[in-house]
């Protein structure tokens, strides 16, 4: 059976990585969280005070510390920054904050790119992200562009919260996934936007299994045609 490639765009809370996790356990592919690296970059530049000028030594610290992913007991995925597990610190709200200007910088984006096309030489893999069809991999075998309204990704994103324990409100928070989407889709390089030939998806009112079932579909019949 062939291995495809697929890349999951969208913005914040538009559900991406849940259904990634889901697809590549149901295919057996590798599942790549690229949003999760630019989080421990951020979570970097904020441990050591590290502005948009320190840019050289917020690499010099991935490469002393790399970023590494493992399996938890209960299936779940954990985040390490060399030997330091951080899957709970790059989720807290100061990183959230400030990961849209880490993200936007040349040096730290060629890095991360370069670190995701390794992971994804292999194929078999699912990656979400935001310029993962039209930069990381344009030419993934499938392509997949994932939306839903501003007021359910904030919905998504305050019960997930709470869940994990990170006390938000909703209003700041639909508030936040607004100006990161502004943010991600307005910056010079790599911005937020679908592939030319992406499959554009709204969630909106959808549950998580009809998202999975949909992609699922798409990339089964790839898959199939690719025997
Ligand atoms: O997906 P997640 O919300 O965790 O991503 C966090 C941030 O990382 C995004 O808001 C964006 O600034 C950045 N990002 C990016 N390119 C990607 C994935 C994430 O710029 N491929």
């Amino acid at each position: 059976m062939k291995a495809i490639r697929i890349a999951i765009d969208g913005p914040a809370s538009s559900g991406k990585s849940t259904v990634a996790k889901i697809i590549a356990k149901n295919l057996g592919y590798t599942y790549l969280d690229t949003g999760a690296m630019y989080r421990c970059a951020t979570y970097i530049a904020l441990q050591h005070h590290y502005q948009a000028a320190d840019v050289q030594l917020i690499l010099k610290e991935l490469a002393s510390h790399p970023i590494s992913f493992a399996k938890a007991a209960d299936g779940s995925q954990l985040v390490f920054l060399g030997d330091q597990e951080v899957t709970s610190a790059i989720r807290q709200n100061d990183v959230t904050n400030n990961v849209s200007w880490v993200s936007a910088l040349p040096e730290i984006r060629a890095e991360l790119v370069a670190q995701q096309r390794r992971i994804a030489k292999a194929g078999a893999i699912i990656m979400d992200g935001r310029d993962i069809g039209t930069v990381v991999l344009p030419d993934a075998e499938l392509k997949i562009f994932l939306v839903a309204s501003a007021k359910e990704r904030a919905e998504r994103r305050y019960k997930e919260n709470l869940t994990k324990g990170i006390a938000t409100d909703l209003e700041t928070l639909k508030k936040e996934i607004e100006a990161r989407d502004y943010k991600d889709s307005h910056r010079a390089l790599s911005p937020l936007k679908p592939a030319a030939d992406a499959i554009h998806f709204d969630t909106t009112g959808i549950d998580i299994q009809g998202v999975v079932a949909f992609i699922q579909e798409k990339a089964e019949k790839i898959i199939d045609m690719s025997c």
